[in-house]
């Protein structure tokens, strides 16, 4: 038995794919303990795991003071994360002994803590995995049309900030790319290596295990008793960049008093009571039991998070996919790509053009063809199951 120390953020997609990870390593013999906010506590502890937390506020109060528009602003508010990060995980486990750690790609500054602890570590990619030359050329491309002084001022922060991570915590940052993608000898990727852009570029140390679903037994606040399976629309733009009125009242226009039933899940930020009268053909909930939902679901309209993707694909739903912000873009380029849905443009996005996309895709049997393909693929390629074949042959070299 290892004691495993796991290190995430707070944030809904990046712990969702840990549980069956956490579960299947507990069920093997392992020991974990596991750096989440309090509002994943009660999820993180019925894995078996022990859950320690960090505070939400101040965490996230630190990740937005680099900045939000820009992505070398966001690494710098990671960067910023450090010193929530460091000081609570290193007092929480003061006298612990662990064995390796496993740490989300992005939140928690588990690259920093892995040196820190000198602990062999493997790396959680919850979205689609990059190298540092795919990430540089992306920065590159993303910076090309920000203002000189802007950038100037990023770099500087960035410099700043690393250097007083090294001299607080005796850890060398050398690029951005190790700051946002965390990179670690074994990296768990939880899509396939065909649904990864350029998979075949990616060494033996990424490990492309699948999605990896599990029952989430969150508060259910649905009846899908009466519902026939395969018969819904499912709209959700995850838990994040999720609120858009304006979309929720155009789905109404769209689908209101028709023969679809609809489930509409709208996140925190909205409240039900400011979308007005809701149509009799629609359920909408702040928040709803996603992978119980697609197994009733026919089309899935979705902002194309990495796990609403993984998840609507796995259980063979093809998606309509409108990209709000960070990867999902890239992520709809992919779903178009192999045919398993439609892109569309949220600004752009009328009532005509979003009914037209879901009548091709309910009509157009290659959807259903090529979303039958990958959701085989999904579900054979093993998932947490495999994860933990991974960590453990990493185990064994350790
Ligand atoms: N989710 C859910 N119910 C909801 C909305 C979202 O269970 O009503 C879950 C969904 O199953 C997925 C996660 O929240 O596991 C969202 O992650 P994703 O990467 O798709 O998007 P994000 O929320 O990070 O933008």
């Amino acid at each position: 038995m290892a004691r495993v120390l796991f290190i995430n953020g707070g944030s809904e997609g990046h712990v969702n794919p840990t549980i069956g990870v956490v579960e299947e390593l507990i069920s093997r013999g392992e020991e974990v303990v596991y750096f989440t906010i309090a509002d994943f506590r009660e999820r993180m502890e019925k894995t078996g795991a022990t859950v320690r937390t960090i505070d939400r506020e101040k965490f996230i109060k630190a990740f937005i003071l680099g900045g939000r528009n820009y992505l070398l602003e966001r690494i710098n508010g990671l960067l910023h994360t450090a010193d929530i990060m460091i000081p609570s995980v290193l007092e929480q486990i003061e006298g612990e002994h662990f064995d390796y750690i496993i740490h989300d790609s992005m939140f928690g500054c588990g690259r920093l803590l892995a040196q820190i602890l000198n602990l062999p570590a493997i790396n959680s990619c919850t979205s689609f995995a990059q190298t540092k030359t795919t990430f540089d050329k992306m920065l590159e491309h993303l910076s090309k049309n920000i203002p000189s002084e802007i950038v100037k001022t990023m770099n500087d922060d960035f410099q700043n900030l690393t250097a007083k991570i090294k001299e607080k915590y005796s850890v060398e940052i050398h690029t951005p790319y190790e700051v946002f993608c965390n990179p670690a000898p074994l990296t768990i990727v939880y899509t396939t290596r065909e649904f990864q852009p350029f998979g075949e570029t990616f060494d033996q140390t990424y490990k492309f295990v699948g999605p990896s679903i599990t029952f989430r037994s969150t508060q259910n606040n649905l009846d899908l008793t009466a519902i026939r399976r395969n018969s819904l629309i499912y709209i959700s733009l995850g838990t994040v960049f999720n609120q858009a009125l304006d979309f929720y009242k155009l789905c109404f226009k769209v689908f209101g008093n028709t023969d679809h039933t609809i489930v509409m899940s709208i996140g925190e930020k909205v409240q039900i009571s400011d979308l007005g009268e809701i149509p009799k053909n629609f359920i909408v909930k702040n928040y709803v039991p996603q992978t119980e939902v697609l197994k009733y679901t026919r089309v899935f309209i979705t902002h194309g998070g990495m796990n609403s993707t993984n998840e609507g694909l796995y259980y063979g739903v093809p998606l309509i996919v409108i990209p709000q912000n960070a990867d999902q873009p890239i992520i709809a380029e992919q779903v178009a790509n192999l045919g398993t849905g439609i892109k569309l443009d949220m600004h752009s996005l009328t009532e005509n053009r979003l009914r037209e996309a879901v009548d091709h895709v309910l009509s157009d049997q290659s959807f259903h063809e090529s979303v039958a393909n990958i959701s085989e693929s999904f579900q054979k390629s093993g998932g947490y199951r495999r994860a933990v074949d991974e960590i453990f042959k990493f185990k064994k070299g350790i």
